[in-house]
Formats: structure tokens, sequence, C-alpha cells
């Protein structure tokens, strides 16, 4: 066990996720602190999350998990800041109240890049020794991606003359959801994609940013597709989630991917309303992309007999996929689910197209989340380019 984590570190040492230390600049609306008086450990910044702790001996603290409200998809999030005046050992044990955990801690020194805290899992409590010291460390269930990580993200990608942003909307407790566009003065086709329903599936966030970055490059390849094809990506759908280190909710303890049929949330509602506004202008969307994350790789797709536009559209681009990445098995979900609310049901119901919902495990290496990426919006290019007759397998 000790070398599968020690493994493991090392595939997660060089995640290129940048620093959050200087962009913790929201506030925790739930901060609390768990202290000895020499040791802190708090939750004063945005996605922090341990709802309860205390010290229980010297030293040794424990800290329970519990969700914003249930029921609730079983995914116990955390993120807290340790910081000690002088350099003390600890031990935190880790509960899930009536759940187990599903995340194994990762650890950033000082807001750097993440790896994989060591760790025992003895029945459902987790247990980790650490070295407190005046460097302060963030221990978290994934690596942080905070509402502050869009924005700049979002600034970089739209330095680039074809992309514009703006704001689409607000969510409950009155955040930005941001937007990003590609426009073709010679195109009314648009491609949609999605991010961040749910807080902790950081995965596909990971997944989303090569995917978004390699359809809007400077290739010959991204050039052509960005004439044919409009590009709206709307990369955090949940930031007042993703603030309070939520589960899987909304502000309302609602489940934003359950309400694409009936759009009682602000923020789906006003999704549906742009994507209303921009076909009743003569656009039309063709395609959309839903990212998130679960226990392992799955494209969950609509059946090619579901009589959607160019039935084997996804078929053919993941199959493509799966060709390119011989290392990678390119797991397809078919499935038709009227009354879920899932976004991809919407799609394929209301624009009568394609629709997947892009699942990266939640473990799975950092690297192969972009490569995959990389090739997978190389391919998906490639496909709605060729000629290829989608009517046909
Ligand atoms: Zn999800």
């Amino acid at each position: 066990m000790k070398n599968l984590l020690l493994t493991y570190s090392l595939l997660f040492s060089s995640v290129l996720l940048t620093s959050c230390a200087s962009t913790l600049v929201e506030q925790s609306d739930n901060a609390q602190t768990c202290s000895s008086g020499i040791v802190q450990i708090t939750t004063d910044f945005s996605t922090a999350r341990m709802d309860e702790c205390s010290l229980v001996a010297k030293n040794e603290y424990l800290i329970t998990l519990v969700p914003e409200n249930t029921p609730i998809n079983s995914s116990p999030w955390y993120a807290f800041k340790i910081q000690a005046d002088q350099p003390t050992d600890i031990t935190i044990t880790m509960k899930v109240r009536g759940d187990e955990h599903r995340y194994p801690p990762k650890v950033s020194v000082n807001g750097g890049a993440w790896q994989l805290q060591k760790h025992k899992i003895k029945g459902k409590r987790l247990i980790m020794n650490i070295s407190a010291s005046p460097e302060p460390i963030i221990i978290a269930a994934q690596e942080v991606i905070n509402n502050q990580y869009y924005v700049d993200w979002i600034n970089k990608i739209s330095a680039s003359p074809q992309v514009s942003q703006n704001i689409l909307g607000q969510s409950v407790q009155g955040r930005p959801i941001y937007k990003i566009e590609s426009r073709s003065k010679s195109s009314n086709e648009w491609v949609v994609i999605l991010g961040r329903q749910h807080p902790p599936e950081i995965t596909g966030a990971l997944a989303l940013f090569p995917f978004v970055e390699t359809l809007l490059s400077n290739s010959e390849l991204s050039k052509s597709y960005l004439s044919k094809y409009n590009i709206l990506v709307i990369p955090n759908i949940n930031p007042d989630g993703v603030h309070a280190g939520n589960w899987r909710h909304n502000a309302n303890g609602l489940d934003l991917n359950r309400d694409w049929n009936k759009f009682s949330q602000i923020e789906t509602k006003q999704i549906n309303q742009y994507l209303e506004k921009l076909t009743e202008q003569g656009q039309e969307i063709k395609f959309a992309i839903d990212f998130h994350s679960t226990r392992h790789d799955v494209f969950y797709s609509m059946p090619v007999d579901y009589g959607v536009e160019k039935p084997y559209l996804v078929q053919h681009w993941l199959e493509a996929l799966d060709r390119q990445m011989p290392n990678f098995n390119v797991e397809i979900k078919p499935g038709n689910n009227p009354d879920l609310g899932v976004s991809k049901q919407y799609f394929a119901d209301k624009f009568g197209v394609h629709a997947i919902t892009y699942e990266m495990g939640d473990n799975t290496d950092r690297h192969d989340i972009i490569r995959i990426a990389h090739k997978a919006a190389n391919t998906l290019m490639t496909t709605m380019l060729s000629n290829t007759d989608h009517n046909k397998e």
C-alpha cells in the first residue's frame, strides 16, 4: 500500500495546476477554526470546508464531514488550511457523517503544486500524520479550483482576438456566471461546453481547460473548425457551490444537473434562456459537452437511434479517439433518461442534436486527463469537419 501511495504521489507531483495562494481572495462563509493555541486548522478561504473539528487529545484532531443537505450523491468534499506557530507533528482523523470517504487527500504547500497526502484508511476513518509549521499547507479532497481560478483562466483564454468573455447571468447568491465565446462571421452553428455543475468534480474541470484550449488554439485544424462552428463555453455553472465547498448542490440545496427539464434554478434557467435567445436569432445548437467526474472515465451519450441529427457523430468521434489512444479505453455509455433533467438529454430533446457527459475518473492520472482532452478535442474537430455521412456507421 505504501508503495502504491508513493507512486501515486509521484504521478501527482508535477501537476501543472497553478497556485491558489494568491487567488484565495473570497472568504469562506462557514469559516471556522480548530485551534490548540500553537496549531490552527482553518477554513477562511473560498472552497474550504471541514464542517466539524475538535481537539480530541494533545495534537490530535477529529474532523467530521457533513454534506450541505440530504439526500445527496456521495462526494464528501473537504479543504482546510493548517499552520503552526512552531513545527508540530499532529494527527488528523477524518470521518464522514453517515458516509465513507471518496477522495484521497491532496496537499499543497503554500498554495503550490498538489501532491497526494500520505494517509491510512481504517474502517471509515481516514488518518493523516502531518508536520505543521509556520508555512501554511492546504489539505483538500481534490486540487482546489476556486471561482477566481476561472476568472484568471477566462482572462487568459479571451486574450485571443476571436474569443470574447461576458457575464451570462448570476447564481442564487449573486455570483457571476461567465461565458466565453468564439464567433464566426460565416457560421450560425454552435457547440456548447459546460462545466462544474458539481463542485467536487475537479477532474472534469481539469479536462475542460485543455479541451477548450485545444479548440481555441491557433492550429490549422482549429482555424478551420472555428470558421465553421461558434463555441460557447460556460465553465463554472455553480459558483456558489464551488465557493461553499458543497458536495454537489447549488445554494438552494438542489442538483443543477437534475434541473434541465424544470429550470427551477436561476443558474440553469439563465443558460436555457440564453440558448433560446440564440436560436431565436437564427443560431443553431449543433452539439454539447458537459464535463463531470465520477469513479472512472466514461462518456455518457445519447443512443444512435434516439432520432437526433447526425446519429453516428459521437460514435465516430469516440471511435477515432479510441484508435488514437491505444492505452486509453474509451468507454461509451449511451442512455436515455427523459425525466432525469440532465443537460445531455436537454440538448437532445430541445435541439435535436447529440450531447455527451464527459466524465473523468476521480483518480485518473492528471497528465492523462490533459492528453485525453487534447486528443478528444482534436478528434472532435476532425470528425465534425469531415464530410463523412454521419447517417452511416
Ligand atoms: Zn457530475
